[in-house]
């Protein structure tokens, strides 16, 4: 039996020690960690992992890619889907900062309540990795989206990129917090927040407004959270008639998906996860059947 062998490849300088730790307790053998890689390094790091094994053992080898800078991960995912011809290749995933498996376990925690087609779904501070994944799936799954940033601009320029690649009309909305960014939830049914760590985006008055909303989503674990009112360990907890997670609670469902797309990686040699595929990946862990 070949040992797991997993390759973590960051452009970071430090390769994430959080995306160590998820691999080995992912049921692996040998973690590979390297860090600082550049785009021109990846190939001899990628030819080293599909030569050495012969193609019917490849699937016990496969290359995590990671990093603090979303554009740079991509580009080193990239690069090594070059490297690969006929049978030797070796399966990937990519999770930069943890942005596809946060955003696809936030937007799973509220699956778990509603059907999220035709739902008024707001997204706010939904610039960064994580709000655009959040924006893209929700819109993906036929939810009305809108785009929330301080900057009308930035939020129109996500909404265009992301109507571009569903087929879907989002609409931009500028939300400074944390007085706008209540004006722009009034209306929804569901509202994430997925600003940056420490940002208040909602503060405790939200709550006692009249909304219609019934599910409250908020990503930022570092205090002040994101939405006030919200606790970190929310985990669909109810609060007057809203279903609340908050970071921590919707953690452990990501948690869940990253050691799964990990135990997926060695049961092929040829699969690609990216935010689509660890999304099917997570429904397929919260409705098995
Ligand atoms: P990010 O890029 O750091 O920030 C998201 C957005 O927040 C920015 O695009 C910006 O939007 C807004 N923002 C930044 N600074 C602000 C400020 N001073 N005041 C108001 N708004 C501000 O965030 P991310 O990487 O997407 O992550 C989103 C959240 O998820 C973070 O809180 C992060 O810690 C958390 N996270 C958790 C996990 C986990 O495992 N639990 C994993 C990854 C991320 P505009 O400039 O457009 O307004």
């Amino acid at each position: 039996m070949k040992k797991k062998i997993l390759l973590q490849i960051d452009h970071d300088d430090h390769a994430s020690t959080f995306d160590s730790i998820v691999a080995f307790d992912s049921d692996i053998d040998h973690l590979l960690t390297y860090s600082g890689v550049t785009p021109i390094q990846v190939e001899p790091i990628v030819h080293g992992s599909i030569f050495t094994r012969g193609p019917k053992d490849l699937h016990n080898t496969a290359i995590f890619f990671g990093g603090s800078d979303v554009e740079k991960t991509a580009e080193l995912f990239e690069q090594a889907k070059k490297c690969f011809f006929g049978p030797l290749q070796v399966s990937m995933m990519v999770d930069p900062n943890g942005s596809n498996t946060t955003a696809v376990a936030a937007v799973l925690c509220a699956q778990k309540h509603v059907e999220l087609e035709g739902q008024k779904v707001v997204v706010l501070a939904a610039t960064g990795p994580v709000g655009q994944r959040i924006s893209t799936l929700t819109a993906s799954a036929r939810a009305q989206v809108t785009v929330c940033s301080r900057s009308l601009e930035r939020a129109a320029k996500v909404c265009d990129k992301i109507g571009k690649k569903t087929g879907t009309t989002l609409t931009p909305a500028e939300a400074g917090v944390p007085l706008q960014a209540a004006q722009q939830i009034e209306s929804a049914d569901i509202v994430f927040a997925a600003g940056a760590a420490g940002i208040e985006l909602l503060d405790e008055n939200w709550m006692s407004k009249n909304t219609n909303i019934k599910l409250a989503l908020d990503i930022n674990a570092v205090p002040p959270v994101g939405i006030a009112g919200i606790e970190v360990t929310d985990n669909a907890k109810t609060r007057g008639s809203i279903t609340c997670y908050g970071a921590i609670g919707i953690g452990q469902l990501k948690m869940t998906i990253h050691k799964a797309c990990i135990a997926r990686l060695f049961q092929t040699n040829d699969i690609h996860l990216d935010t689509d595929e660890i999304f099917k990946i997570g429904l397929e862990l919260i409705q098995p059947n």
